[in-house]
């Protein structure tokens, strides 16, 4: 069965909805029956403690991991067999909490990479310096990456990420280890994004970073939605405060 086959209420359709979705590893169920549902133009933030399966979940919503059990639908379509490569080219992408960056590559020679099978010769010098501009990294584009500084380095992979265009783009910690003024920098081009019309996904523990991009929160633990609301509620939440708490945060 093909994706085109199984596409249901389109018109009506999230960006995104995830249903029953599940990862097991052995024993332990890393998701655990989540239905997420996103809207186009949204900026979302998932949070919740260490090990609660933030990064599985988005590993599966890209197509870097099998589900155990459930569906992934993109724009109404079930993408839930489609390769990460097709699901890129459906304008899904994501930036990984491993840092991904070839660090003895320089940082055009780094965006070139998801560029090259999408865009013709001819045009790709152009998008390179867009894309690098966005971010302002055009100064920096024959350094080494292993050269740049931690916080370039992040943007450099939210850059890769972001290259293609994606309609919807997904952030494993993108604010991770960064100074104060690098996290404020990193949620204007979230922001940036956002404006041009890409919808977001974004997992980060930095409170400070959440309440300046979310505009809404999930809660994730024990690989189940714990939560769901505006940053507000969620931070009111005297549950959401236990599962940390129990944590040690
Ligand atoms: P989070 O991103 O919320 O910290 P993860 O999604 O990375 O959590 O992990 C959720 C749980 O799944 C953890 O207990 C983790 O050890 C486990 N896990 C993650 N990836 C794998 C894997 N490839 N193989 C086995 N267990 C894994
Ligand atoms: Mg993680």
């Amino acid at each position: 069965m093909t994706a085109s086959e199984t596409t249901t209420d389109v018109a009506g359709a999230a960006l995104l909805r995830t249903e029953g979705l599940t990862k097991q590893f052995g024993g332990l169920m890393a998701v655990d029956d989540v239905d997420l549902r996103i809207e186009s133009g949204d900026i979302r933030c998932l949070i919740g403690p260490n090990g609660a399966g933030k990064s599985t979940l988005l590993k599966l919503i890209v197509g870097q991991l099998e589900p155990s059990a459930g569906q992934v639908f993109y724009r109404g379509e079930d993408i839930t067999d489609l390769s990460q490569h097709d699901r890129a080219r459906e304008g899904l992408s994501m930036k990984f909490q491993v840092p991904a960056v070839y660090g003895d590559l320089s940082v055009r020679q780094n965006v070139h990479i998801p560029l090259q099978r999408e865009v013709s010769r001819r045009d790709i010098d152009a998008e390179i310096d867009e894309t690098l501009e966005s971010f302002d990294l055009l100064d920096e584009a024959g350094t080494r990456a292993d050269d740049l500084a931690h916080g370039q380095q992040q943007w450099l992979e939210i850059a890769m990420a972001a290259a293609l265009d994606p309609d919807l783009l997904l952030l494993d910690e993108p604010a991770a280890g960064m100074s104060v003024q690098e996290t404020e920098r990193t949620a204007e081009y979230v922001h940036r994004l956002n404006d041009r019309g890409v919808t977001l996904l974004v997992i980060e523990h930095d409170i400070d970073f959440v309440r300046s991009i979310a505009q809404s929160v999930t809660v994730l633990h024990q690989g189940e939605v714990f939560a769901e609301g505006t940053i507000d509620e969620i931070e009111d939440d005297p549950e959401v405060r236990r599962i940390y708490l129990g944590e040690g945060h």
